[in-house]
């Protein structure tokens, strides 16, 4: 069984994760890739139940790794991020530990800037993503910790749909320390647009809920 599985099929019954075999449409990455699956984990907040469900996992894992008394502020990228930040400060709550603060980061240019908060010294940082697919979020959040003068504790994404293992990534002398709830790799469901099957069957192609191509 997969790291995380039970995680996974509890999104899937939320209607968080897209499948074109029962939707009829399929995906457009970010990264420009056609997928089958599409999982829209920020949608899963706009649901109380289910968000505090995830950030309870959340929250479990991070205890079980030893890191939750060892960091006081949660970092995220704005906007999709921010209700797992949040979440996540109420689940500290719900276990009767001093929730953390938190702060987010916006895109700028190719990168990501803290421009309604400031970290410093004093910040001992757990970043925070929803989706890790190339680990481009996590390496900007890390380098504006790195700016800040903050230390990071960790670099948490709930679902890892990469093809390796967040730990089997890092770099033993980087002193950087990731982890995921779930993995759930996804290297055999996407494709260039060339070689997408779903485009050759004229399967409708969408972005972020709105149909963008018929083919
Ligand atoms: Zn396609």
């Amino acid at each position: 069984m997969r790291k995380g599985q039970e995680l996974i099929d509890f999104c899937r019954w939320a209607d968080t994760i897209l499948d074109a075999e029962e939707t009829g449409e399929h995906y457009l990455l970010a990264s420009g890739l056609h997928s089958r699956i599409h999982i829209q984990l920020s949608r899963a907040f706009g649901n109380f139940t289910v968000g505090h469900a995830i950030a309870g996992v959340a929250f479990e894992e991070i205890d079980r790794l030893g890191l939750a008394g060892n960091f006081n502020t949660i970092l995220t990228a704005a906007i999709g991020a921010i209700p797992l930040g949040v979440a996540l400060q109420y689940a500290f709550l719900r276990m009767h530990k001093i929730p953390p603060d938190l702060a987010y980061a916006e895109k700028s240019g190719e990168g990501y800037a803290l421009n309604r908060f400031t970290l410093g010294s004093s910040n001992a940082v757990l970043i925070v993503d929803d989706i890790h697919t190339t680990g481009k979020t996590l390496n900007a959040l890390y380098e504006v910790c790195l700016w800040q003068g903050a230390y990071v504790v960790g670099e948490m994404a709930v679902i890892n749909r990469g093809a390796m293992p967040l730990m089997a990534l890092e770099k033993p002398a980087s002193g950087r320390f990731k982890f995921s709830l779930a993995d759930y790799p996804l290297a055999d469901n996407e494709w260039n647009k060339d070689q997408c099957p779903y485009c050759l069957r004229r399967v409708p192609l969408v972005k972020d809920g709105g149909r963008i191509e018929v083919f």
